[in-house]
């Protein structure tokens, strides 16, 4: 069938880089932007000092599946990551995209607007292609701060997952809020994104120590109607990434900051063995290994897509946070 062929010729794994502008704080510094970009190649210009202390340039090249520039709009990323699995979701695909980088390196600004603009879309579809269906959607929002998990819809609630031996995960007490208006979404991921940075030591130190995960969910009862109860069709995930120079902080003078380095640090590696056992077709998938991708597992069966954008910034100061960025990418594409 064409519905079949259009699921077939989405990727099942995209790997995608995001350049952010040099800021201000950069810019009066007088640091230099380090990356170019051409088409889907980007190179790093590291300078660094021979014994004698001459300055030379070593040039670092990676490919990815695209590399968007610093001019690149919000619209655009969303053109080039999620708008093509959107209609995939109707038709049983459970889709994850990642949001992964240094702190400061554009994550949320990247990350923010995309389930809004796929919501849009999702209900364009239910109101024209799948009207009087009986499909519905639900938004939920929560996060993963030091192993456990929290409610970002209903005052940071402490949530407790639950598996129900047909790998569907179930997170016990999750607020799920059925939607049929873009408007009511957007307060929502509002509502949930300020709950999430407000934490005791300010605002980016909080939120780059926890992921955040909002859900979009489609369902449709049995019989097509609303009169009875509704399963999972589809399933969008949109994930903030805790800052991944978080993970190197299993050194730090204080406990409970090695403790959820330690964390961190284990979910991003689990996070990158499961897209890798993805894509090798594996039957098995390590999901154990963090709490993370235990919270993913329905996600990365099946018929599932996986979208990875690695946002770096440009400057010589974040050079190697960058280059351990690009390696991280480099090993899930
Ligand atoms: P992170 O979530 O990775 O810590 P943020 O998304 O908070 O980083 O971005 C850090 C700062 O840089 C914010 O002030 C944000 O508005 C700005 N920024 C990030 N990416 C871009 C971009 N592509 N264009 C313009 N400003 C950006
Ligand atoms: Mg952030």
């Amino acid at each position: 069938s064409t519905d079949k062929e259009r699921a077939n010729s989405v990727a099942k794994i995209k790997v995608v880089v995001r350049k952010r502008p040099l800021n201000k704080k950069e810019i009066a510094k007088k640091e230099e932007d380090i990356i170019t970009i051409d088409s889907n190649a980007l190179t790093v210009h590291e300078r660094k000092l021979k014994v004698d202390l001459t300055e030379y340039i070593e040039k670092h090249e990676f490919v990815f599946d695209a590399v968007l520039n610093e001019d690149v709009s919000n619209n655009k990323v969303y053109s080039e990551t999620v708008e093509p699995i959107v209609p995939l979701i109707f038709q049983r695909t459970k889709a994850t995209c990642f949001a992964y980088g240094q702190t400061g390196s554009g994550k949320t600004y990247t990350m923010q607007p995309l389930p809004l603009k796929a919501s849009q879309d999702i209900l364009k579809l239910m109101h024209h292609t799948y009207w009087n269906q009986g499909f519905q959607l639900f938004v939920s929002f929560f996060e993963i701060y030091g192993g456990k998990l929290f409610d970002l819809l209903n005052d940071r609630k402490k949530l407790c997952m639950r598996e129900d031996g047909k790998q569907q995960v179930c997170i016990v007490g999750l607020q799920e809020y059925k939607v049929s208006n873009v408007e009511t979404i957007k307060d929502l991921i509002e509502k949930g994104n300020a709950t999430r940075s407000t934490g005791t030591t300010g605002a980016n130190e909080e939120s780059s120590r926890s992921h955040a995960i909002l859900q979009l969910c489609i369902k449709r009862s049995a019989d097509g109607t609303e009169s009875k109860p509704a399963r999972v069709v589809g399933k969008l995930s949109f994930i903030d990434l805790a800052g991944s120079e978080r993970g190197a902080d299993t050194t730090d003078n204080d406990k409970q900051t090695r403790i959820e380095g330690a964390e961190i640090n284990k979910s991003l590696l689990a996070l990158k063995e499961c897209i890798r056992a993805l894509d090798n077709d594996q039957g098995h998938i390590p999901f154990r290994g963090s709490k993370l991708t235990e919270v993913l597992r329905d996600s990365f069966v099946g018929d599932s897509r996986t979208v990875m954008i690695s946002c770096i910034s440009p400057s010589s100061g974040s050079c190697e946070h960058t280059l351990n960025t690009l390696r991280y990418a480099d090993r899930v594409k």
